[in-house]
């Protein structure tokens, strides 16, 4: 075995490996980029070696780098994850020259499978099916449109170099078909530096299942049952399950078996992936499946093939790349139990899926084990405190599960998402959630067009209750705290009423300003109301980590998290984030007259005014980081901003004159 190895890549998949190869024993080095210094995989890693500066052309996809990072640290092999170099048969090639070991594929079965066109036809050969269509080498557009009514509309143009769901357009009709075709050859050109493209035959409902395969040197070659994968958004996997619903053990033999040839075609060796698309108009059929592509690397969703096996994969991918026999054989393997795998991005459902950027001030998920078997399982390469930059894949982190059945690990599924806690950064975790409890799913009737049906439903933004509302008011004005509030008056820095104690706070929730009135009821009751919503509720326990309280006999808990970017409030799974106003009007040192001074010292972050701008009551101006938390100053009446004193980024200190309004005539 080996002593040392290198790992070309970042984020989970590094992390991940980093894991498997110190239980074995093994040291281990990063690469990292300029901004990836600070990141998981450099600390966990032994040692790490910088390769470059941020933009992946120029860091993680540089082979001659990477190969001299080993060199020099003393790795005897190199592990490429999944993505950047992991199938570029070039790269295999310089790594073996360089006398280091690759451990994947021989470049060889990589190049076999590179092309989505030679693929199918090598398939062919061995007797796998192919989608029905064509993927020979005549390009002249006249052709390629003959051949699609061949083959009968609807028809799936695709890039032959293609991946990612890259350079694909769905064609109906045959008046369509040229303008889809200069399109898709358009995109693979631009992004591949390919044009040449394929035309197969659209499968209506498809469902996509993949065999995952290992291969030793020493003629083994297995397969560890399937994946579906059909749960997609832009041909782009969000949901991964093992095994898949309505499997027969007839139609697994014939997948499984059709997987193990895709894989001796090639003389393939370690771990890989054969993609099969499924008729999914009915019950799965032995002849209603066709190969689509081998991935000749580790896939991202490989942990649910491990749950559902009981084995570590990237343990297996370094045992053969040491030369090692498998440790088992076909009859040896059986499935136990389901798991379900979601991906956490951050990406904003809501508005088309646009990846997300930010500061994760807050992230904790689930009782969970990290790269090992477990009920439930996060693998990610990043925690609290990291930032997701628009440099690489904005991917948080992947939720598995494992349970005994199919009901039972989609619904703990739903429960690990709702238990998932992220501030800083908009992210699509109650898109999952949401996508776990929707019936289809739960029914098992899975496709690739089923998210995309119903995506409104699943991307609706959930609405801010009135607990949510009355937990941040409280919240933001320091009531939260046990010690506070069993005697209204012990603490109260706002009005005395007639009979209770009252504080006023004025929270912004996603532009919406909320003018709270907080009612001190005593022994911690609290009514909070924003003049059209009351919430009467119980402080009944909060530290740290939980809040419990109740409302109507009913006791509830939430998570409140408080950083930079103001107060998260966590219930039901679900975050809610308010910005603190400051109560300008009574707190009277925010402003006097017609001048904004700085209520406290603090670093301007956002500057919304404009000199000569016309502004309304209430309208934003600019926000001050301050004691962890943004606040928004306002202003304080309508008028016309005379002189903005500050600019971003300064910091300025308690009573500074920010911004001055001309002042109103008589
Ligand atoms: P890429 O390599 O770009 O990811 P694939 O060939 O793997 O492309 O296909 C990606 C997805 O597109 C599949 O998972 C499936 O959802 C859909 N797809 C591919 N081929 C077909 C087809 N012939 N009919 C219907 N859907 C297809």
């Amino acid at each position: 075995m080996f002593q040392k190895i290198l790992i070309a890549n970042r984020g989970e998949i590094a992390c991940r490996v980093i894991a498997t190869a110190r239980r074995m024993g093994i040291a281990t080095v990063a690469v990292y980029s300029d901004a990836d210094a600070g990141a998981q995989h450099v600390s966990l890693a032994d040692e790490a070696v910088r390769i470059g500066p941020a933009p992946v052309a120029e860091s993680y996809l540089m082979g001659e780098a990477i190969i001299a990072a080993a060199l020099r640290a003393g790795a005897e092999a190199i592990h490429p994850g999944y993505g950047f170099l992991s199938e570029n048969p070039g790269f295999v090639e310089a790594v073996e020259a360089a006398g280091l070991v690759f451990i994947g594929p021989p470049a060889s079965a990589i190049r076999a499978m590179g092309l989505k066109d030679a693929a199918k036809r090598l398939m062919e050969g061995a007797g796998v099916p192919v989608v029905p269509g064509y993927h020979g080498e005549d390009q002249d557009s006249a052709r390629l449109a003959r051949e699609a009514a061949a083959i009968g509309y609807p028809v799936l143009i695709k890039a032959r170099a293609g991946g990612g769901g890259k350079g694909m357009r769905l064609v109906e009709t045959p008046a369509d078909f040229p303008a889809a075709l200069e399109s898709a050859a358009r995109e693979a050109q631009a992004s591949f530096g390919d044009p040449a493209c394929l035309i197969e035959k659209y499968i209506t409902s498809p469902r996509h299942i993949e065999v995952q395969v290992f291969a030793d040197a020493h003629g083994t070659t297995v397969h560890l049952f399937e994946r579906d994968c059909s749960l997609q958004r832009r041909h782009q996997k969000v949901i991964e399950e093992a095994p898949a619903p309505g499997m027969t053990e007839e139609v697994r033999a014939a997948m499984t078996r059709a997987a193990v040839e895709a894989a001796r075609a090639i003389g393939y060796r370690g771990a890989g992936t054969v993609e099969f698309i499924a008729d999914g108009s009915g019950a799965l059929r032995p002849d209603g499946f066709w190969f689509m592509e081998m991935n000749t690397r580790l896939q991202v969703e490989h942990p649910v093939s491990e749950a559902i096996t009981g084995l570590d994969f990237v343990e297996l991918q370094l045992r053969v790349a040491a030369g090692e026999p498998l440790p088992f054989a076909q009859d040896d393997l059986r499935i136990d139990g389901w798991a379900f795998e979601a991906r956490l991005y951050a990406e904003d459902a809501a508005r088309g899926f646009l990846p997300a950027t930010g500061t994760l001030s807050h992230l904790s998920f689930p009782p969970a084990t990290t790269f090992r078997r477990g009920p439930v399982r996060v693998d990610a390469g990043v925690c609290a405190g990291d930032a997701i930059t628009p440099w690489y894949d904005p991917m948080i982190a992947k939720v598995i599960v494992h349970g005994p059945d199919r009901a039972s690990a989609l619904a703990l599924l739903g429960q690990s998402l709702d238990a998932t806690r992220i501030a800083g950064s908009t992210t699509n975790r109650a898109f999952l959630a949401a996508l776990s409890r929707h019936p289809g799913v739960r029914a098992g009737c899975v496709d690739t067009g089923l998210i995309a049906r119903d995506l409104d439903a699943l991307t609706a933004p959930p609405p801010c209750p009135p607990e949510a509302m009355a937990l941040a008011g409280i919240a933001a004005l320091g009531l939260l705290d046990p010690a506070v509030g069993a005697d209204p008056w012990d603490s109260v820095t706002g009005w005395r009423g007639w009979s209770v104690a009252q504080c006023f706070v004025t929270l912004d929730h996603g532009g919406d300003l909320r003018a709270l009135t907080v009612d001190l009821l005593g022994h911690r009751r609290f009514r909070v109301s924003d003049g059209s919503e009351t919430a009467t509720l119980v402080l009944l326990d909060a530290d740290d980590k939980a809040i419990r309280f109740e409302t109507d006999g009913l006791i509830r808990t939430a998570h409140v998290a408080q950083g930079t970017e103001g107060l998260t409030v966590f219930l039901d799974g679900q975050p809610h984030g308010f910005h603190l106003v400051l109560p300008q009007g009574e707190a009277g040192h925010a402003h006097s007259g017609d001048a904004i001074l700085a209520p406290m010292p603090g670093l301007v972050t956002r500057l919304h005014a404009a000199p000569a701008a016309e502004v309304v009551r209430g309208a934003p101006l600019l926000v001050l980081e301050a004691m962890k938390m943004e606040h928004v100053l306002t202003a304080p009446r309508d008028g016309r901003i005379a002189e903005v004193l500050v600019a971003e980024g300064e910091q300025v200190s308690d009573g500074a004159l920010l911004v001055r309004f001309e002042a109103v005539d008589g």
